[in-house]
């Protein structure tokens, strides 16, 4: 006897025999499994230039209660988990970004090369991707002489990586890196810093240039003041025709800790209030004035609005757009 729940399921199994007959390729094997990303290079228009974001990777990096100096590690493993992150790892995006000017291919900031973490250091690969090779850049602007935005500039084992271009600094940051003074008082990772910085500009500082903060320091590309994270850290303005965009550098890194929470001072900030001071200075700028924003540490593009919320302020990220 077929009982009324036998002769359901008969029908189910008909028929899903009747579609698996109707569609047949829905059955046929698995295809393998892809073991890496895709290319991770993302062009974008602004006024006359053309704007491509270059992800290099993401160093995920271990944190504890004392990563942010006035917030405890309750607090920010909270805001970890309102973002949909997994506790005491702090994310940390790193996106450079090529400004083509029509005649200069300029690179703000360059990458780790690997030279952090195993899982960042394709800044090449997707410059490849882009179309372009190291040899192709002209000019790479330096925000700030922290590893992860000057390794690039040196392959692991020392050799130059783009042989062609001039690099541009901003002089308070080279003068404080540079002097051996304040190398002597430095401590733990900040002296590290300083002995990275000099293995990287070991023999081409001498050719390093310094940009004053304020310069125009090629046509459309203004450096803008923004210390406290590091003594002489830069933002970059970048305008063409009627558009306009703030390269915010390391002002607010993880939009999801530090633009919610524009007042927790991270262990980064060397400056701690400064850096506070300068961060709600940009944000609120950026907010009121609707700009177009990016930034180095900012998910992948690294670009789009800034909204003011009562508590701090929100990334409205850039939507993935054809040219
Ligand atoms: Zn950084």
């Amino acid at each position: 006897m077929i009982t009324q729940l036998s002769r359901r399921s008969f029908l189910a199994a008909a028929a899903l025999a009747a579609g698996a007959a109707a569609w047949p390729r829905r059955t046929l094997a698995a295809a393998p499994l892809a073991t890496a990303q895709g290319p991770a290079a993302y062009r974008y228009r602004l006024g006359d230039f053309q704007l491509t974001a270059l992800y290099d990777g993401t160093w995920f990096l271990p944190i504890d209660g004392k990563f942010v100096t006035n917030a405890s590690g309750a607090e920010v493993n909270e805001a970890l988990a309102a973002a949909f992150l997994p506790p005491d790892i702090m994310p940390i995006s790193i996106t450079a970004l090529l400004v083509n000017t029509g005649s200069k291919l300029v690179l703000i900031d360059c990458g780790s090369a690997g030279q952090i973490a195993d899982t960042a250091g394709f800044l090449n690969a997707n410059l490849a991707a882009a179309g372009h090779t190291p040899d192709d850049i002209d000019i790479i602007l330096i925000s700030h002489l922290h590893p992860d935005h000057i390794n690039g500039l040196r392959t692991k084992d020392g050799g130059k990586v783009f042989p062609n271009a001039q690099i541009l600094v901003p002089e308070p940051e080279w003068t404080f890196w540079m002097d051996d003074g304040n190398q002597s008082r430095a401590t733990g990772s900040v002296l590290g810093y300083f002995r990275n910085a000099r293995r990287i500009f070991a023999d081409i500082a001498k050719d390093v240039q310094r940009f004053k903060p304020g310069a125009e320091i090629v046509p459309g590309i203004v450096a803008v003041p923004a210390y406290g994270h590091t003594p002489g850290h830069t933002a970059f303005s970048v305008q063409s025709g009627t558009q306009s965009m703030l390269v915010m550098s390391d002002t607010v890194r993880n939009p999801e800790l530090f633009a919610r929470h524009p007042d927790w001072q991270p262990i980064f900030d060397m400056d701690g209030a400064l850096a506070v001071t300068t961060r709600r200075r940009m944000l609120d700028r950026a907010a009121a004035d609707r700009m177009l924003v990016g930034a180095y540490h900012f998910p992948f593009p690294a670009c789009g609005h800034m909204i003011k919320t009562a508590t701090g302020y929100e990334l409205v990220p850039s939507m993935w757009r054809p040219l």
